[in-house]
């Protein structure tokens, strides 16, 4: 059987027909004329990424799975296909059917989280019992950082309540004062962070803003590298993948952690039903980073498709560069998770 690059999507996978031998023939998968390389080079990572599944009743389906992790393949369809028949040349104990869900082994991190969210809030508030059996996942947040490049863009807004007097000074955009610091997912009560977010659009999004609204936006940018904990990527399996079984069970792992957490951290804070309470397990966290020597962490907008809010702890590592007042002038369509 061949496989043809336009079968994948993700970087990695793509690559990976460089170092092949290709011959130009139908592509057993998406029937395309096209340099084709042996399907048997992708048989072998196949298999071990479906070994982080097992077969769960309570579980979902494995195609929708990798897909909504990983994005590994072109198109459902294809994705369909391809691990059809890796399955079967396989020789899995479930098949495409089958509903599946990650082994024990490989979400023991996200499991422990849940568990300490119920621990944090209901029994220990300051110093959490993490069970040794739970492995040490708190290690994913005390080294590996991820890095902002100096010269990166994000932006904040605020409403201005008085619209005939907005918000126009750098200062009035920066980091509210301890006394003004009200409690977020990030950050408890009195300890000031300063939000921003990716795009511009997003503040609209993020201040709930609503037709008509005055907003100032101001331009930050960052001074010097930032190290931060980001929530919210998708992980490069192949490389993983070839380093061995357990390499690719810790990637995944801690990817199931920090997608979770993300998840927690981006939910609405100011919504009517929330008790500040819930904010516990996500400021618990947030804190640990901080001690650790992070300058922040960035999640996905639960709110605004595709924007990315970036929280800083201090704010002397980037600098505002002007501020843009603006007006809603058309309503605003929110995108929820
Ligand atoms: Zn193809």
């Amino acid at each position: 059987m061949r496989i043809c690059a336009g079968c994948f999507k993700a970087e990695d996978w793509k690559n990976r027909f460089k170092l092949e031998p290709k011959r130009i023939c139908s592509c057993s998968f998406c029937g395309k004329k096209t340099k084709t390389v042996d399907f048997e080079v992708f048989l072998s990572p196949l298999q071990r990424l479906l070994s982080l599944f097992t077969k769960n009743e309570r579980g979902g389906n494995i195609v929708q799975l990798i897909e909504r992790d990983f994005a590994i393949f072109s198109n459902d369809g294809t994705a369909k296909r391809i691990l059809q028949c890796a399955i079967q040349l396989s020789g899995n104990s479930f098949s495409l059917k089958d509903k599946v869900s990650y082994l024990g082994e490989v979400s023991s991190a996200l499991m422990a989280w849940m568990k300490m969210k119920k621990g944090v809030v209901e029994e220990f508030r300051y110093f959490p019992l993490i069970n040794p059996e739970d492995e040490s996942w708190d290690k994913y947040f005390a080294s590996k950082f991820a890095v902002i490049k100096k010269g990166t863009v994000f932006f904040r807004g605020r409403i201005n309540d008085n619209a005939n007097k907005p918000y126009t000074k750098k200062k009035e955009l920066g980091m509210p004062p301890r006394e003004k610091a009200r409690a977020g997912r990030v950050n408890p009560y009195g300890i000031p962070c300063l939000y921003l977010t990716d795009m511009a659009d997003t503040t609209i999004y993020e201040l709930r803003a609503t037709h008509g609204d005055k907003l100032s936006v101001g331009k930050f940018i960052v001074k010097e590298n930032l190290n931060i904990v980001d929530f919210n990527y998708k992980p490069l399996l192949l490389d993983d993948i070839y380093e061995g079984q357990e390499k690719l069970f810790e990637t995944v792992r801690e990817f199931l952690l920090k997608k979770q957490i993300g998840l927690d951290l981006s939910k609405p804070v100011h919504r009517y039903d929330v008790k500040e309470i819930e904010y516990v397990p996500t400021q618990y966290i947030c804190e640990y980073i901080k001690v650790h020597g992070a300058d922040g962490v960035m999640f996905n907008s639960a709110v605004h498709h595709g924007g990315k809010n970036l929280v800083l702890f201090k704010s002397d590592k980037v600098r505002c560069t002007g501020v843009e007042v603006k007006t809603v002038d058309e309503p605003v369509m929110r995108f929820c998770q």
